[in-house]
C-alpha cells in the first residue's frame, strides 16, 4: 500500500533518492535529511502505516530487531558513545511525516543536548489516579 503524497512512499520506493544504509523486502533504512548528530538515521517501512498504531503487531516486532541490528553497526562503524531511538506518533508529539518511522540517533559525547524536556511533578495521589486510570 502506498500513498500517493508521501515522502517516505516516495523515497522507498525509489522514486526519490535517498542515502541508503539498509534495505530489504519490508524496510528501507536511509539517513535522515537534517540530521540530529552525524549517522542519524530513519527505519521506513516500504508500506505505508501513518504511526505505530496503524503498524501490524509482527512489523512492530520486525522493527526494533532491525533497531538492534543498525544500532550495533553504526556504534561499531562509527564509534558513538550512545543511542537514542525515537518514534513519534501525532502532531502533538513532533511527528511531521505521516508514514511510521524511528529515529536512530548516534550519541557523542561532544554533541550537546539534543533531547530535553522539562518535567512535571505529580503528587502520589495523582500518580496512584493515573495507574487506576491505565489499568483498570
Ligand atoms: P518526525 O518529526 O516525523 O518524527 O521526523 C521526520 C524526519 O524526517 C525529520 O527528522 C526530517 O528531517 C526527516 N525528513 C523529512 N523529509 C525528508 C526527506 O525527504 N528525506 C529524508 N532523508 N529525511 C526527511
Ligand atoms: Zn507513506
Amino acid at each position: 500500500m502506498k500513498q500517493d503524497d508521501c515522502i517516505f512512499c516516495k523515497i522507498a520506493g525509489g522514486e526519490i533518492p535517498s542515502h541508503t544504509l539498509y534495505e530489504d523486502g519490508k524496510f528501507k533504512v536511509i539517513l535522515d535529511v537534517a540530521p540530529a548528530t552525524r549517522g542519524h538515521a530513519l527505519i521506513i517501512p516500504k508500506r505505508h502505516y501513518a504511526n505505530l498504531y496503524e503498524l501490524p503487531e509482527d512489523m512492530a516486532a520486525d522493527v526494533i530487531r532491525l533497531a538492534k541490528k543498525m544500532m550495533e553497526k553504526m556504534t561499531d562503524k562509527l564509534n558513538c558513545d550512545g543511542f537514542n531511538l525515537i518514534q513519534n506518533n501525532g502532531e502533538i508529539a513532533g511527528q511531521t511525516v505521516f508514514h511510521f518511522h524511528m529515529h536512530l540517533i548516534p550519541r557523542y559525547h561532544n554533541d550537546g543536548e539534543i533531547l530535553k524536556y522539562t518535567t512535571i511533578s505529580p503528587s502520589q495521589e495523582e500518580l496512584e489516579e493515573t495507574v487506576v486510570q491505565i489499568t483498570k
